[in-house]
Parts: structure tokens; sequence; C-alpha cells
């Protein structure tokens, strides 16, 4: 007996929880690039489970200004991400991010809500949504609720979320800047591969700065433990501060220190280690256009 998943294709959020099983387990069908490898690799129970395709829900394609924050809708592709001037403005770590983002093919259907959900200590957004304090607004029936994106992930490819839980959007604070300081932002990783890169490890960092003062600096990094990690000591080091190469190589000690307990990965830790620190300097050489590796 062959089953299928239930499929719905709801027009709204009202219609969405109005139809959504609350005997099924849900999975929200986004661009599918992920969640058709999982049907793929038999990891979805079909006969109990019901496939909400998002793909009509106008509700959930925006990318908005507010007196506060940009929001950002969790049914944005990257593409579309990538090319958008607030996003560009605001957080050039985004943008970056975005430009090594797959291939245009996988770009065009792949969502930043889909990123999200899927977990995935590796998935390109999530380094640089930690360093950009991002919340997330959760819908499920009734109930809204807004999150610390670091408080969301419990593990590799775990949430905190329950059946039937629905990212709508993404909530950025936009960074108050005082004269002669601008925001700048990278995102930089190391894959297996020059294409279909999936990252093995990845940083991201966004920062204040007036030429080489610092006035705010956040720095993440994927793929080196079971979720990402956001150094706040690295921030402790460097915010409010004149960068010189003294300081850069405390933050790289630092980011060793951090990210070298991990347990699954022991037998690539120090290759990791070496990796992470390479991609920081790279990124803080480019953004401050200094070597640093010296
Ligand atoms: C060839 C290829 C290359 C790739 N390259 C990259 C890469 O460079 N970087 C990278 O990070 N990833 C990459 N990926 C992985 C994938 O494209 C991304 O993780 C993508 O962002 C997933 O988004 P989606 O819209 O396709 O999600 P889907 O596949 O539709 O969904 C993924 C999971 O999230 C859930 N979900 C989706 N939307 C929501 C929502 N709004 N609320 C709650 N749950 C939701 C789904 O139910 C499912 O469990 C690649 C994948 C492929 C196949």
């Amino acid at each position: 007996m062959i089953y299928y998943p239930e499929y719905l294709q709801p027009k709204t959020l009202e219609e969405l929880f109005k139809e959504l099983p609350k005997n099924k387990k849900i999975y929200y069908l986004a661009g599918g690039t992920d969640l058709l490898n999982y049907l793929r690799d038999e990891l979805v129970d079909k006969k109990n489970s019901c496939f909400v395709d998002l793909s009509k829900i106008k509700e959930l394609v925006f990318i908005n200004e507010t007196n506060k924050n940009i929001e950002i809708g969790s049914m944005v592709s990257f593409n579309i991400l990538q090319e958008n001037n607030l996003v560009k403005k605001h957080f050039p770590a985004i943008t970056s991010m975005c430009k090594t983002f797959s291939t245009p093919i996988i770009s065009n259907r792949a969502t930043i809500g889909g990123n999200i959900a899927n977990a995935s200590p590796s998935g390109d957004s999530l380094p640089v949504l930690y360093t950009l304090n991002t919340k997330i607004e959760i819908k499920n029936f009734s109930q809204t609720r807004i999150e610390d994106i670091d408080k969301i992930f419990v593990g590799p490819k775990k949430t905190n979320f329950k059946n039937g839980d629905l990212i709508t959007k993404l909530i950025i604070p936009k960074q108050v800047l005082q004269k002669g300081f601008s925001i700048i932002g990278i995102f930089k990783k190391v894959g297996g591969r020059k294409s279909h890169i999936i990252s093995k490890a990845s940083i991201a960092i966004s920062a204040i700065s007036k030429s080489d003062y610092i006035k705010k600096i956040n720095v993440a990094v994927g793929a080196v433990a079971p979720t990402v990690l956001k150094i706040n000591t690295i921030s402790e080091i460097l915010n409010n501060k004149k960068l010189n190469k003294k300081l850069v190589k405390d933050s790289v000690e630092e980011i060793k220190k951090v990210i070298s307990p991990i347990d699954d990965f022991r037998s690539t830790a120090n290759y990791r280690k070496e990796v992470v620190s390479s991609l920081f300097l790279e990124s803080i050489s480019e953004l401050f256009k200094f070597n640093f590796y010296d």
C-alpha cells in the first residue's frame, strides 16, 4: 500500500489555521529544497503527515520597514533578499550571505523561513541572523509568540517548535547610527567544493564602525557545534576599541577557545578551529581594509 501525505494549499493564514489537522504531523512546504530530501530519505511518516503548501499565502512575502525594525516575511526567497535595498542598507551581512547561498536555481526557491526551521547548524542565514539579534514571530492557531533566534534551536536539526508552529516573520532591529558611523557586515563559509556548497564552517560579522574604530561588533559561527554560536566574548574584546593586531589576535584565540569542545566532530576539531580562525582573519581584513594575517 502506498501512502501519500495529506496536502493543503491555503491562500491565507486564517484559512491555514482553520484547515490545519490536529492529529497529523504538520510539514510546511515552503521552497521544498530541504523537505523533498526528507521525503527521498524516507524521514516522513507519509500516512500520518500533512504537507501545508505555503506558496499561495501572500501575507508571508514582504520586506517592510517600521520605526525600529525591518520585518521580513518567512516566505521571502534568498534571491529576493539579495536584491532588496532595505536589506542592503541596514544589514550588509545578509546581502553578503545571499551572494554565496547555493546556486541561482536554489536561491530562487529556498526561503529564509525554511532555512531557519530546518535548524541545520550549517544553515547559512543563521549566523548572520544571530549577529543581528533577530527575533522570530511564530504562530500556531490563535497564538502568536516572538522568540530570540538563539533560543529556538535545541540541537542539530532540532527546534523547540510544537507541531503546527509556523514562522511568519523575522523582526530585525535597525541600528541607530551616530554621525560618521556606518553599519558593516560580512559572511564567509568553507565547503567541500566550489558550487552547491553546504558549509563545513562559516562566520558572520556585523558591526558599527567609523574607519578602524569599532563601536559595536557581533560575531557568530556556524557548522562547528550542534547549534550556531554567537561569540559574545569577542564583542567584549572589540567593542568601543580602535582595531589593532593585538586585539585581532586575542579574538582569534577566543574563537579557538570557544569552539574547541565539539563532541561529534572530534576528528576534525583542529581543522575546523583553524578554518574558522582564518575565516575571521579574512573577514575582518576585508571589512576594515587592512591585512591582519601577518
Ligand atoms: C542543491 C542544494 C543546495 C543548497 N545550498 C544551500 C546553501 O548554500 N546554504 C544553505 O544554508 N542551505 C542550502 N541548501 C538547503 C536549503 O536550500 C535551505 O535550507 C533552504 O533555505 C530551505 O528552505 P525551503 O524554503 O526550501 O524549505 P522547505 O524545504 O520547504 O522546508 C524545510 C523545513 O522547514 C519547515 N518550514 C518551512 N517553512 C516554514 C515556516 N515558515 N515555518 C515553520 N516551518 C517551516 C518545513 O516543514 C521543513 O521541515 C541547499 C539545498 C539544496 C538541495
